[in-house]
């Protein structure tokens, strides 16, 4: 039997940008009309309307149970935080520089809470007088806190990072498991209750977060029930039940040929099943779902223009103003093993039938600067604006913005 050719795998369609007069739109507006608004090129551009479209389909699909938090770390842009603190439950954050945007946002301190390694004293100190929750990453953190908290007079809100004794299988970026620097090892934390009981910390809870960028709604099934029974467990030696656990999320995004996105359904029903056991041991316990980059992630484009457009030895290549100092992860080398395009457009001219096949580089003196290879794409002239996609999450601010000193992108939030 002869196999049919196999099928070349392809980007998940965008349906969040809609097309009108061939070019495309963002919060109603049309590209280049954004660009003239936001006065230069290159820069970051995110739909407010989107982002609560997001929400609406998490509160709409997940269990009513399972509170949202959002992870700043994703996205920090003020204007964003801000939108995102009206339409969520909590926001999660990691340095006090997210702290400082969290607070700004008018978000209840009670509702935000504080993780990482490596917090400083000072962080710490500004944390407990805030009245955010810390996720405490360790013993010696905790006695920091507790002396900190003393010399304040104040009683600190903490809850323990746990580092489970597994992990999130097929995740982009794991962050539990194994020998970890994040949180404490699952092993180690009913000594570390038994010490917390003494403290006079106010126990909040427990933190569990596994991975990141995952698009298999069953291993995400798996780690949240393993999640959830480890909670159970622990808890048994708390010195009060706890009253939030906040059991990670991971939800990932479609980047690249072949990705699908989750299907929030089978999720949503999944999850229901899972916390039954949860609901009848600790029925007044807040279960929390801390998400990242699926909240914003799909909500946001990069928008460069087209310098020059030149042929070397056979090939198209279209030099942009942009590159992997706004956008890391574009060009390949935030966290990816290989590689691989994500979804991209020359956004003025959508409805064009004549197509070429050309790489499309960024303006820096390094062959790492890629936005596209090999991508077949409307043939473009210099002055077009290429926009890539899926860039609301991990985007400006995990990018080395100052690696050969061109300015800094704008951002803008229509
Ligand atoms: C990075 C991070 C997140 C967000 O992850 P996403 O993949 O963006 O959803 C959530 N929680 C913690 C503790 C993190 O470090």
């Amino acid at each position: 039997m002869v196999k049919p050719p196999a099928k070349k795998p392809e980007h998940a369609p965008i349906t969040g940008f809609p097309v009108r007069d061939g070019a495309l739109t963002l919060g109603g507006i049309k590209i280049g009309q954004l660009a003239a608004r936001v006065g230069s090129t290159p820069f970051y551009a995110y739909d407010r309307a989107l982002i609560s479209a997001r929400i609406a389909a998490l509160r709409q699909y997940l269990p009513a149970r399972l509170k949202l938090h959002y992870a700043i770390k994703a996205n920090p842009m003020p204007a964003v935080v801000q939108h995102l603190s009206r339409i969520v439950d909590g926001l999660d954050l990691a340095s006090a520089g997210e702290m400082a945007v969290a607070l700004d946002s008018g978000m209840d301190p009670a509702r935000i809470s504080f993780a990482g390694p490596g917090k400083t004293t000072a962080e710490l100190s500004q944390a407990i007088a805030a009245g955010v929750v810390i996720n405490m990453e360790s013993g010696a953190e905790m006695e920091n806190i507790a002396r900190i908290a003393e010399k304040q007079g104040i009683q600190a809100r903490v809850a323990i990072r746990v580092n489970p004794d597994f992990e999130l299988k097929s995740s982009g970026m794991k962050m539990g498991g194994g020998p970890q620097q994040f949180g404490v090892d699952a092993e180690q934390v009913p000594e570390m209750l038994r010490r917390l009981g003494k403290s006079g910390l106010d126990f909040i809870g427990f933190h569990i977060f596994s991975g990141s960028q995952n698009l298999s709604e069953q291993s995400l099934l798996d780690t949240q029930e393993k999640t959830l029974d480890l909670a159970l467990s622990l808890a048994e030696s708390a010195p009060t039940p706890p009253k939030k656990v906040n059991i990670g999320g991971g939800f990932g995004i479609p980047y690249f040929p072949g990705d699908r996105p989750l299907d929030l359904k089978i999720l949503g029903a999944g999850l229901a099943k899972i916390l039954k056991k949860f609901d009848q041991r600790l029925p007044e316990t807040e279960v929390i779902l801390e998400l990242g980059r699926y909240m914003v992630g799909e909500a946001g484009i990069y928008v460069t223009r087209i310098i020059d457009k030149k042929i070397s030895r056979g090939q198209i290549y279209l030099v942009t103003d942009g590159g992997m100092h706004h956008h890391l992860a574009l060009s390949g080398n935030f966290g990816q093993l290989i590689r691989k395009n994500y979804p991209l457009a020359i956004a003025n001219r959508m409805d064009s039938p004549d197509r070429e096949q050309v790489n499309i580089v960024g303006c820096l003196c390094t062959p790492l600067d890629r936005l596209g290879d090999k991508m077949m794409v409307p043939v473009a002239e210099i002055g077009d604006l290429v926009v890539v996609f899926q860039s609301g999450a991990y985007g400006l601010t995990s990018s080395p913005t100052a690696f050969l000193g061109h300015p800094a992108p704008g951002e803008v939030l229509v």
